[in-house]
Formats: structure tokens, C-alpha cells, sequence
């Protein structure tokens, strides 16, 4: 059912990329693919129908094979050839493409059937999956299948390179090979039903600051082809035919963002310091190599954060010590001179790697994850550290351990560390021997040693993500504890100022990489407390530079001081916005 006719019709989603834009539809596949019918088969055509699946299966290897070459002709996009790549993998997937034959011949079905049964079964087990990011690549199992299907169905799969107008893309969900064709400028903007703010889309959507809303859950049922849209990416809020009165206020607001944006990007060739000298790094976090571009266009002074577990998901076998090292190679050698952490896999509990079964856990974010994973697995470890030193003497590159808990765990890394660097001196091969080495530091157990783990490291990293969920005891994932989660919490302020305190005592750098880095209000609570460097996404990093550069330090010691006497995180939060609305009326009023 359309809703023709109406206008301003308004929907909310979760905006996943800042940006408002203003522009017709584009409805991608017309939306979800209809369900395919169940048809019995007699006998004597299972054997015709095997057929008509392998043709199918062929026929979208060939289309991405396509896609691929002309992403390679254009010089373009490494990161999402290897998701096509791995989407190339899937199709010859056991699971998928051999059980479906044999549930055409024993169930003797249509093969779209088949391939729909299989690709739940799928689809189940990646649902059962907390983790939001892992879940969300049980996406590209229906992308796949969706391919295949449009064969079988005989539907074109449009390319969005071939689109030729200026148009908002809405799409029940776009596959990485869909997203992998936009180009800013002709594509506006897109929507989606369905989609977190870890997804695929969601990701690339940011590095191409392509305004983005996704989780709409049903626009495609909302919106004709040529409708008239408005998107706002950054509050998620988009209108379907807007009237003239909506359409100029939003040009009104989208020439306001763009003057900001500007305004901001002034920004990024001045240092973040303080109105009284004080000096901070403002770096970026990444999960893939394409999202380097971005933040250095935006002034990042490195990689405070690279979430490694994406060389590790989408793929069928583990990563070879020489890809790790092409990888990291390639992106010392881009941020280089700035320094770049690399973090080491955070990985088990709620997140699985594909490659591997792990038992079931029945608290999993407490269960075998990141470093701990690593100390039980150690050659996927010491494989993952070699690649890591040898990209070392290519650049600044600095190393830090997920989740540590404890000085014995911290050690027993380390000698992990110290048997990999052992073994490339015997084969030969050049590394950093004085590599730095870093402690997340998101567990409270670690917060509370902060003093015994500063003599063991070179640098901490405070995780705020997990050490508000660890210390507040609020499941991140669970939206019924959601309410919970405040950074600003007066528990969540003395364990950073201890943690800052113990890093300083032992003359050790310590930043943030927790989204709460990323927020400018947060951000000067932060640079209050004394931390040396904050990391983020790129888009937050001049917010975060203009109150750097808008304030004395000795103004936000002060106010950091004065919000640690606060008994709960709501007198905190007034006190910060009072002392944000007197610094920037036009942004906090
Ligand atoms: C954190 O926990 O704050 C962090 C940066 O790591 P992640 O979000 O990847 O767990
Ligand atoms: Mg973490």
C-alpha cells in the first residue's frame, strides 16, 4: 500500500551518516523480492531443476565477477572487492549451494523454495547472535541468495552504476557489491528497511559522507519511484513528499549544515589545542583501510583504534600472517608520519569467527573474548603479531591488547609478543623491536590496577564502551538497560580520573577510543581530566577540535573538577550543558 497523494509524511530511522539532502526516489528492486511459490516436482524434473539452480548460481557469479572487473578497471574500492570476493566464496558454499540441491532432490521442490528453506536455516543461526556487527553479516547470506533467486525468477539485479540521475536510493537493504557502485554526488542519499549503525551500508555510507538513514523497517512500502524525499542523516528523520513550506525550511537547514560543515572544516588544518596551549591528539577509528581517506581529510593525527576483527569476518578461512602484514603495511604507510594503533583481535563470546565453532556461552560478554580468545588460540594470535611487526618498520605503529583484566593476562601477552618477534629474527625478517604496546583498558578490574599495568605497558587506551558496560553492569546490545548507559555517570568519571591519574604517575600517554570521545560535551569532560588523546569517527573530529579550540584548559580542569562532585549523572549532565550553552549558544541552545 502507497500512501500517494499525502504529504510530509514522516519517518524515523536510525541515521547512520550524517547530511541532509533533498531529491527523488530511487527504489531499488522495487523493494524485498516477493516470496517464491512452493511447487511439488514430479520425478522425472529434479534433475532439469538441479540444472536450472547451478545456471542460476552461475549466472550471479558471472554478474559479481562483473562488478569486480569494473571495480578493478576504475581503480577502485580494494576494501569492497574483497567483500565481493567473499560473497564469490559463499557461492560455492557447501552449506548454501549442496544442500539446496539435495533439498530439490529429497523434498523434490522448485528450487527457489530449496534455496529460501536453506537460507533460513542460515539466517536462523546468525539471529541468535548477540552481537550486533556479527549479526548484521547474516545480511550478506541474503544478498546472496537474493542474487540467486532474481536468477532462478528471472529479475534483473540493477546495478546502481547504471543510474544516471541524481536520486535518494531506497532499498529493503543494499548488498556491500550495491554500495561498492556509489558515487557522492549522483547518489543523494539512501534508506533502507532494515540495518544498524554497524552494518556494511552503514560504514561505507560514512566514509563516502553519503547522508544515510537505515532501520526505517518498511519504506519501501512507503515510497513510489520519483516521490519527492527529504533525508536527514544525522537525526535519522526522513519525509516522504514534503510540501513547499517542509522543502524550504530543510533547504534552509541543509544550507545551515553545509555553512557548519564548512566552518568546521576550517578547522582541520589548525592543531587541537586549547586557548592556553594545551595540546591533544584527535585520532580516528577504523575498520577498514577505505575509511583512512576520510579522517585525514577531516585532520586526523592517526588511528587511535583499528577494529581489526574485520580482516577476519566474511571469509571462510583465517587470515595468513603475510595478509595481515599487507593490510597493516598498507595503512602505517597512509597515516604515516601520525601513528597508527593497531588493536589485536576482539574477538569470541558474541562475536564468532566463522572459521571456527565455538561453544555457546551463557553470559558471552564475559565469557572467551578478545584477549582472552587470543591467549587460548595463540598461533591465530602469534599469526596475527607477526603480520603486525613486520608492517612495523614501515611507519609509526603502535600495538595495544583488548579486554586485559589483570597484569598475569597482560604478560602472558606479551610473551606471545616476544616468541613472534623470536621467530621473524630467525627467519630474517625486519620488525620493531621497540614497538610500542598498549593496554585497553575497559575492564574494572584493570581500572582499579591501573597503577600495576602502566609498569608493564607503554600507553593505555581506555575503552569506554565496555568499561561503562563492565562497570555500570548494562549489556550494551540490550535496549531495556539502554537508559542506563551514561558516560557521564559519577562512577564512569572517577574510574577515568584514576585511570588518567595511574597513566600520568608512571609517565604513560592514555586517550579514549570509546564513542564517548566522539561527543564534544563528553570530549571536554575528558580533556578535564588530564587524557592525552581522543579517538573517533571521522565526522566528530572537528566538533570535537572547535570546543578544543574554543576553551582554556585550565576552564575544563575546572569544570571537570566541579562535575566529579555531582552525585548523580543527570546534575552532571546540566552542569556540562550549561557550561556548553555559554561556550556555543548557536549549537547547544
Ligand atoms: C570500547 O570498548 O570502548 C572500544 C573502543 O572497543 P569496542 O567498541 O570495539 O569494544
Ligand atoms: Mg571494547
Amino acid at each position: 500500500m502507497t500512501e500517494q497523494g499525502r504529504t510530509d509524511i514522516v519517518l524515523k530511522g536510525i541515521g547512520v551518516s550524517p547530511g541532509i539532502n533533498i531529491g527523488r526516489a530511487h527504489l531499488v528492486d522495487g523493494g524485498r523480492l516477493e516470496t517464491p511459490a512452493y511447487c511439488y516436482l514430479d520425478s522425472a524434473y529434479v534433475a532439469d531443476e538441479v540444472k536450472r539452480f547451478r545456471k542460476a548460481v552461475q549466472d550471479s557469479k558471472d554478474q559479481l565477477q562483473k562488478i569486480k572487473n569494473k571495480l578493478l578497471h576504475d581503480g577502485r574500492g580494494k576494501e569492497h572487492i574483497r567483500i565481493i570476493d567473499a560473497h564469490l566464496l559463499m557461492l560455492e558454499d557447501r552449506m548454501l549451494i549442496d544442500d539446496t540441491i539435495k533439498t530439490i532432490k529429497k523434498e523434490k521442490v522448485n528450487a527457489e523454495w530449496a534455496i529460501k528453506m536453506v537460507m533460513k536455516e542460515i539466517r536462523e543461526f546468525f539471529d541468535t547472535i548477540d552481537d550486533e556487527y556479527i549479526r548484521e553479516r547474516g545480511s550478506d547470506i541474503d544478498h546472496i541468495c537474493d542474487r540467486v533467486l532474481k536468477n532462478l525468477m528471472g529479475k534483473k539485479h540493477e546495478a546502481i552504476a547504471d543510474i544516471k540521475e541524481e536520486v535518494i536510493i531506497v532499498a529493503h537493504d543494499l548488498a556491500p557489491a550495491d554500495t561498492a557502485q556509489m558515487v557522492k554526488g549522483k547518489v543523494l542519499g539512501f534508506l533502507t528497511d532494515i540495518g544498524g549503525k554497524t552494518s556494511h551500508t552503514a560504514i561505507v555510507a560514512r566514509s563516502l559522507e553519503i547522508p544515510a538513514v537505515v532501520g526505517l523497517e518498511n519504506i519501501t512500502q512507503k515510497v513510489n519511484a520519483g516521490d519527492i524525499l527529504i533525508i536527514d542523516g544525522l537525526s535519522g528523520m526522513v519525509i516522504i513528499n514534503p510540501s513547499q513550506k517542509v522543502v524550504r525550511e530543510y533547504e534552509k537547514k541543509k544550507g545551515q549544515y553545509l555553512d557548519y560543515e564548512k566552518v568546521l572544516h576550517h578547522y582541520r588544518k589548525f592543531p587541537a589545542e586549547t586557548l592556553d596551549g594545551r595540546r591533544i591528539r584527535l585520532m580516528g577509528n577504523i575498520e577498514m583501510v577505505e575509511e583512512i581517506p576520510s579522517l585525514l581529510d577531516h585532520g586526523a593525527e592517526g588511528i587511535g583504534l583499528y577494529r581489526t576483527e574485520f580482516l577476519y569476518l566474511n571469509r571462510k578461512d583465517l587470515p595468513t600472517e603475510d595478509e595481515h602484514f599487507k593490510v597493516y603495511k598498507k595503512v602505517v604507510e597512509r597515516v604515516s608520519p601520525h601513528p597508527t594503533i593497531i588493536r589485536t583481535l576482539d574477538i569470541g563470546g558474541d562475536k564468532f569467527l566463522s572459521q571456527m565453532e565455538l561453544a555457546p556461552e551463557m553470559n558471552p560478554a564475559m565469557g572467551l573474548r578478545a584477549i582472552r580468545f587470543c591467549l587460548k588460540e595463540p598461533d591465530i594470535f602469534k599469526t596475527q603479531l607477526k603480520g603486525i611487526l613486520r608492517a612495523s618498520v614501515f611507519g609509526n605503529l603502535k600495538i595495544m591488547f583488548p579486554m586485559i583484566s589483570g597484569v598475569e593476562e597482560l604478560r602472558k601477552a606479551k610473551t606471545i609478543m616476544e616468541e613472534a618477534k623470536e621467530e621473524l629474527r630467525n627467519e630474517g625478517v625486519a620488525f620493531n623491536p621497540k614497538i610500542f604496546i598498549g593496554a585497553m583498558i575497559e575492564v574494572p578490574s584493570a581500572a582499579v590496577i591501573a597503577d600495576l599495568l602502566a609498569k608493564e605497558v607503554d600507553f593505555f587506551s581506555i575503552g569506554t564502551n565496555d568499561l561503562l558496560q563492565y562497570s555500570l553492569a548494562i549489556d550494551r546490545v540490550n535496549e531495556h538497560v539502554a537508559y542506563l548507559y551514561e558516560p557521564l555517570h559519577p562512577a564512569a568519571l572517577r574510574i577515568i580520573k584514576h585511570i588518567v591519574d595511574a597513566a600520568h604517575n608512571a609517565n604513560i600517554a592514555v586517550g579514549v577510543c570509546g564513542e564517548m570521545a566522539g561527543e564534544p560535551d563528553y570530549a571536554m569532560i575528558l580533556l578535564g581530566l588530564g587524557l592525552d588523546q581522543l579517538s573517533m569517527n571521522a565526522l566528530s573530529i572537528l566538533k570535537v577540535k572547535k570546543m578544543i579550540r574554543s576553551i582554556k584548559y585550565s576552564e575544563a580542569r575546572e569544570i571537570a573538577k566541579a562535575a566529579l562532585v555531582f552525585s548523580t549523572a543527570q546534575e552532571v549532565e546540566r552542569f556540562i550543558m550549561d557550561a556548553m550553552k555559554k561556550r556555543f549558544p548557536e549549537e547547544y541552545s
